[in-house]
């Protein structure tokens, strides 16, 4: 047994402090980012804000209210979408907006292939696994990339720079960083593994970048301010699955109750979910999701423009006049956690 001793942070631990600033208005802020892919050699140029791969979030209805905005937004589409359906949806709405997700089943890898064969071609692809660590995952990883070397893969989750190096040189362009942050994610009461968010973007951007490689922050964002502190720690995407829960895109029955509109929201390995996708809880694993009621919260579009509006007037606080210069000009302070209630972070 071992003690790690320096303390490590979660996005409620800090506040990312104000420096002097030329902008004028968060207008002239541009929040778009153009990346090239490592080993994909594709480009992405477009606003690095990912909806997760969640029912209710990660849906078709989602990816194409990003896609109309025309602000490069992309959907990890959930897994559970039949073949037909994502062919549908590839033909008519092609590939940029999405990412085609799999898990490491044989389901998936079959269906993928398949969607291959009959002529797509997934431009990009989230692998994704609740615990990148086993050495079968890494092994998948590589396998997926000696097939698809033009598309750009993303993999994990992640929370430490070892294994972020390993899933780099695996041939993984995006390395997703997480355990356990998720709103609707059990993990650390489950098992008491974890690793608090915000250290961990840090210690893994400046592992993935020293091998060229990009990470993308998946969890535990509550408000706006937690995606500029993301973002600020190094991290080139986010992902969101909470905050884009409740929409009309989340293609979910809306409950009405005492007056009040609701959505369920679930973690994708709950109860919820498993009973819905797999017909129960397969015994080998413990649920480790739980299922919520979200308020419902209409069309995305308003909840996006609050999203990215906080994001904008983040970087002016900073002077950052792209986002690209966030990290650069970032500066944590330490904060109580009696301050940051105030900000609505518990
Ligand atoms: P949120 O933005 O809601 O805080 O976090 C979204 C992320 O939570 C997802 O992208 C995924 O990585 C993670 N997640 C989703 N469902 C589950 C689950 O059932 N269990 C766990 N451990 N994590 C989940």
């Amino acid at each position: 047994m071992r003690i790690e001793e320096d303390i490590k942070l979660d996005f409620k631990d800090v506040l990312i402090r104000p420096k002097r600033s030329t902008l004028a208005s968060r207008k002239d802020v541009d929040i778009s980012r153009t990346f090239t892919f490592r080993w994909s050699g594709k480009s992405f140029t477009g606003i690095p804000l990912i909806a997760a791969n969640m029912d209710g979030v990660g849906t078709f209805e989602m990816a194409r209210a990003f896609a109309k905005d025309g602000d490069g937004l992309t959907v990890a589409l959930h897994k559970h979408y039949a073949l037909e359906q994502l062919e549908k949806f590839y033909d008519e709405q092609g590939a940029s907006s999405v990412w085609y997700s799999i898990g490491m089943v044989r389901d998936d890898e079959e269906k993928l292939a398949q969607f291959v064969k009959n002529g797509r071609h997934p431009d990009k692809l989230c692998v994704d696994v609740a615990n990148g660590y086993s050495e079968h995952f890494v092994s998948f990883v590589k396998k997926i990339r000696e097939k698809m070397p033009d598309t750009t893969i993303m993999a994990g989750n992640v929370v430490t720079g070892e294994m972020v190096e390993e899933l780099i040189l695996a041939g993984v362009d995006i390395v997703k960083v997480g355990i356990g942050p998720g709103s609707v994610c059990t993990t650390r009461k489950m098992t008491g593994v974890g690793y608090p968010q915000l250290s961990a973007i840090i210690d893994c951007a400046d592992a993935a970048h020293g091998l060229g490689g990009l990470i993308c922050a998946d969890g535990g964002c509550t408000v706006p301010g937690d995606l500029a502190k993301a973002y600020g720690a190094g991290a080139e995407f986010v992902m969101l699955g909470g905050m884009l829960a409740g929409h009309d895109e989340s293609g979910q029955e809306v409950i009405e109750d005492g007056g009040k509109k609701y959505l369920q929201f679930y973690g994708m390995s709950s109860d919820t979910a498993m009973k819905k996708h797999k017909g129960g809880v397969a015994e080998y694993r413990a649920s480790e999701g739980k299922t919520v009621r979200v308020p419902y919260r209409g069309g995305v579009a308003g909840t996006l423009q609050g999203i990215l509006g906080g994001l904008r007037s983040a970087c002016t606080y900073v002077g950052a006049t792209r986002l690209k210069e966030i990290s650069k000009r970032t500066t944590f302070i330490r904060v109580s956690q009696q301050l940051n209630t105030v900000f609505g972070n518990e």
